[in-house]
């Protein structure tokens, strides 16, 4: 029997399709995007090429407004401090959320430690979403940036990107959004939603690891953050991860193609998990919303009473992946940062649970799922002196 796989938040597998476009760029046309010669012609040609494909999924003008990086965290690294020490001598204050991505959070921490920077972290609503009101009241005279994410990889919340669009705007605030979990999931367009800064990775929407972009709206001006060649028009420089780019590419245009099938089908067998699981089990709590402003493949339950890592161990031995949090935290025993800012006491924090559906999952997986995790719920439950304490 295949492993059952439930945690394409962390990470997707590459379609065959991407693979078999990328492997020439191993061996036969390995030029260096840079070079003047044929063999390095060819490989700008196919960098921008995917840069078209990127800039097409995201809705983006011209191509020259995506920036090639190597993963979703160094884009928003680029986006936040680029713009910071851009910016500097006209503010120094930047807003964002308590439920970032720490590739956001830590980078605001730096900003603050090491550059002065003042940083408000709005707290979010039992559900996940960020206040306007709250956003409005937190923008000072030196504000320059908000960075919010588009949508949360631990509870699946979609922020109202366009309404904090509108309100940067109004207050002439540049907007960045921390996109990498929305893309290939829901429609993007950077130009009706009116969003300054984007930033993507393609390991997420069945692409390579390793290779990303952040989109800029033209005009812009950031101050890169690797410092060495003139590639991507001095903003990021460093060769070219070409072979990742046009699998990038290549994942983009099939993304394009398929998204709103894929969000049918995944959002719809999201609602059918999440009922079962209620009705199956007891004490249970669904973290972040319901319906349409979930992305169509999360769900995030709270098993009260047990460890989350005691589950997934457990999952794990029945050759079944899924996930505690953010893929980057696992490994600590820190309670998520995401669940608590919800309003949630440590000890459900830490029964929290994150199944992430994609590309490849059936109907066949859930039935799986669903024949083992009712029983290791209750084996754990009848180990746990909380459990006992209830009855
Ligand atoms: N932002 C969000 C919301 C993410 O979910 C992730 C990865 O989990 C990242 C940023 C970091 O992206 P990458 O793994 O490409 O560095």
């Amino acid at each position: 029997m295949k492993s059952k796989y439930f945690d394409h938040a962390a990470t997707t597998p590459v379609r065959s399709e991407v693979m078999e476009e990328m492997l020439p760029f191993f061996t036969d046309i390995y030029g260096n995007a840079s070079s003047v010669h044929l063999p390095g012609q060819k490989a700008a040609g196919v960098v921008d090429d995917a840069r078209q494909k990127i800039a097409d999924l995201i809705g983006a003008d011209r191509s020259e407004e995506i920036i090639f990086t190597s993963g979703g965290t160094e884009a928003d690294n680029l986006a936040i401090k680029g713009t910071a020490m851009a910016l500097k001598d006209k503010g120094k204050h930047i807003i964002t959320s308590s439920i970032e991505h720490h590739a956001v959070l830590h980078t605001c921490q730096f900003l603050e430690k090491h550059l002065g920077f003042d940083v408000t972290y709005l707290e979010v609503d039992k559900e996940g979403f960020v206040d306007l009101e709250m956003l409005r009241k937190s923008i000072r005279e030196d504000t320059i940036l908000i960075s919010i994410m588009m949508a949360n990889n631990e509870i699946g919340t979609i922020e109202p990107v366009e309404e904090i669009a509108e309100i940067a705007e109004e207050h002439d605030i540049l907007f960045h959004t921390d996109a990498v979990q929305a893309v290939g999931q829901i429609p993007i367009d950077v130009v009706k939603q009116n969003i300054d800064m984007l930033s993507l990775s393609a390991h997420k929407f069945n692409g390579p690891k390793g290779v990303g972009a952040l989109y800029v709206k033209k005009g812009i001006k950031l101050v890169p953050q690797s410092s060495g060649g003139a590639q991507e028009r001095k903003r990021r420089a460093g060769t070219e991860n070409v072979p990742g780019i046009v699998g990038m590419g290549k994942a983009a245009e099939l993304a394009k193609k398929e998204m709103m099938e894929k969000a049918d089908k995944l959002s719809s067998m999201r609602d059918d998990l999440i009922s079962r699981i209620f009705s199956d089990i007891d004490d249970v709590l669904l973290n972040g919303p319901e319906g349409k402003d979930r992305l169509p493949g999360n769900i995030n339950i709270t098993f009260k009473f047990i460890e989350g890592e005691s589950i997934l161990l457990n999952l794990n031995m029945m050759d079944i992946a899924a996930s505690t949090g953010s893929a980057c935290a696992s490994g600590s025993l820190d309670p998520s940062h995401v669940i608590l800012a919800l309003g949630r006491s440590h000890e459900l924090a830490h029964g929290s649970i994150r199944f992430s559906l994609g590309y490849g999952n059936d109907q066949e997986d859930i039935e799986y799922l669903m024949e083992v995790l009712p029983g290791i719920i209750n084996r754990l439950r009848e180990m746990s002196p909380l459990y006992a304490k209830k009855k």
